[in-house]
């Protein structure tokens, strides 16, 4: 079994380019962010503030995240819930952002995450998998772009769906998002050190995703040797 770590900020790129590459290498894409998304809807439909430590260890254990693949599309349940639709929004990411740094929600994850490594050859994206989830990862891609391309791709993309906003909104909503999962206590979003850094600010997908599949030959052909 082979694994692929891909980390990186918020708008890096990180799940386009993560699909397209387990598409051409044939893996498994897990979207970890849409896990800490899902928990983050739980606590929002509870009206719960998402920095209330107790509470949301109170409510961990009611909570059930599954993950299923319907026509080769990671789905997320929550409580048996499909809600994959519903935690795309600025509100839910912001609650994610600040749940995800609760010890309990990272605990409900943990294990599910590591799980899903054992049985199929997989590409895993979020802010922790190279340095806590698979420190073992067969190779670890740090993906990142300056705060300004990231703004840009995620307003354009807003733009596209016909959602009216703000660019220097969006670039402030992402270097706080930045602030806050590079600087809370457990599982920050960091470089690990054994990770290629990539800046896909001057990349387009199609040059990032080589340069990923190319490491991952290489790292393949030094097993073999
Ligand atoms: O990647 P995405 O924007 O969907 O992630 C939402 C939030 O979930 C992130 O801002 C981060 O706080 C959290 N997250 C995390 N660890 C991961 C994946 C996501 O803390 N492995």
């Amino acid at each position: 079994m082979y694994s692929i770590a891909i980390d990186g900020p918020a708008g890096a790129g990180k799940s386009t380019i993560a699909k397209t590459i387990a598409k051409k290498l044939g893996f498994v894409y897990v979207d970890t962010g849409a896990m800490y998304r899902a928990i983050a809807l739980y606590f929002l439909r509870k009206g719960v503030d998402g920095k209330d430590k107790e509470k949301i260890a109170e409510l961990c254990p009611d909570i059930q995240v599954t993950i299923e693949y319907i026509d080769g599309e990671q789905q997320v349940f929550l409580n048996g819930e499909n809600v994959s639709h519903l935690i795309r929004t600025e509100e839910v990411g912001t609650m994610a952002s600040l749940t995800a740094a609760q010890p309990a929600v990272r605990e409900a994850l943990l294990q599910l995450q590591r799980d899903m490594a054992k049985n199929a050859d997989i590409l895993m994206d979020g802010r922790d998998i190279g340095t806590n989830v698979l420190p073992n990862a067969d190779l670890k891609i740090y993906l990142t772009a300056s705060v300004t391309v990231r703004a840009k791709r995620r307003f354009d993309e807003l733009k596209a769906k016909g959602v009216e906003c703000v660019l220097a909104e969006i670039e402030q909503d992402i270097e706080e998002r930045d602030h806050q999962d590079m600087t809370r206590e457990i599982a920050p979003l960091k470089q690990a050190e054994d990770a290629v850094l990539v800046d896909s600010s001057d990349m387009t997908i199609e040059e990032v995703a080589d340069a990923v599949i190319g490491a991952f030959y290489r790292v393949k052909e030094e097993a073999a040797k």
